[in-house]
């Protein structure tokens, strides 16, 4: 379905369940080079609360916006038409594209990045993601973290965020299972770079870009379990079955 946000929407219910609103921002433009979205990216607000958020997005000022906010009761915000280009990704590279705002969609969970996600918060994304990759033709290797294309530089989503259980639901991949390594920092970038992540980063900050999302709370020097999650990444695909 193709969302028309308008000022003075009544809230409604999607298929799902879940609670919408339309606060249409002003802060938008145009898809660069009449990009189509084949991405998903997936933050964190930093922010206590969905109204801030939603009025800090609304403020031309900030030069920043996301398609959909979603709040911790489950509430999803809209923002942003899909077919425009939201301002959320900023600097950053995934699978060699570098203006990741034009080829994505951009959604905010209400979290401060230190507590879990809540239930509701959760099935309102997946219900969220779900249309979002059937409009778009979207796979579960689309959908990925601001961490992802812009490691050393963002840390949202968070370690706190549940990639595995979205894998389960067919909405992210996961790596293969894989044998430990030798540790090889260029083997691992090689892998870390053909599953998508192309932004020129110190591999200190690469390593911790893969871990905050496949390994988090893994800490110390590169090791066998980052080398066997790093070739799991090659046939990346959901936890289904
Ligand atoms: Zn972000």
């Amino acid at each position: 379905m193709r969302w028309k946000p308008g000022p003075g929407s009544p809230p409604g219910r999607t298929g799902g369940g879940d609670l919408i609103r339309e606060v249409p921002t002003p802060n938008h433009g145009e898809r660069r080079g009449g990009v189509v979205p084949s991405l998903i990216v997936l933050h964190y607000t930093a922010m206590a609360g969905l109204d801030p958020v939603v009025r800090w997005f609304g403020d031309p000022a900030t030069e920043l916006s996301a398609h959909y906010v979603v709040g911790g009761d489950g509430t999803v915000v809209v923002m942003v038409p899909e077919d425009r280009r939201a301002w959320h990704a900023g600097a950053g590279s995934w699978m060699g594209c570098a203006d990741v705002n034009s080829a994505s969609v951009g959604i905010e969970l209400c979290n401060r990045g230190d507590h879990p996600f809540a239930a509701a918060q959760m099935a309102a994304l997946r219900g969220l993601l779900r249309g979002i990759m059937d409009r778009h033709g979207i796979g579960p290797a689309g959908v990925i973290g601001h961490s992802d294309l812009a490691p050393g530089r963002k840390i949202d989503p968070g370690a706190r965020f549940d990639w595995r259980g979205l894998a389960r639901s067919g909405l992210a991949v996961w790596p293969r299972a894989a044998p430990r390594e030798a540790p090889d920092p260029a083997r691992f970038r090689d892998r870390a770079r053909r599953f998508g992540y192309t932004a020129g980063v110190p591999d200190a900050a690469l390593l911790a870009a893969v871990r905050l999302r496949f390994r988090p709370g893994a800490g110390g020097p590169l090791d066998g379990d980052d080398m066997a999650v790093a070739a799991g990444l090659i046939d990346a695909a959901p936890l289904l079955g």
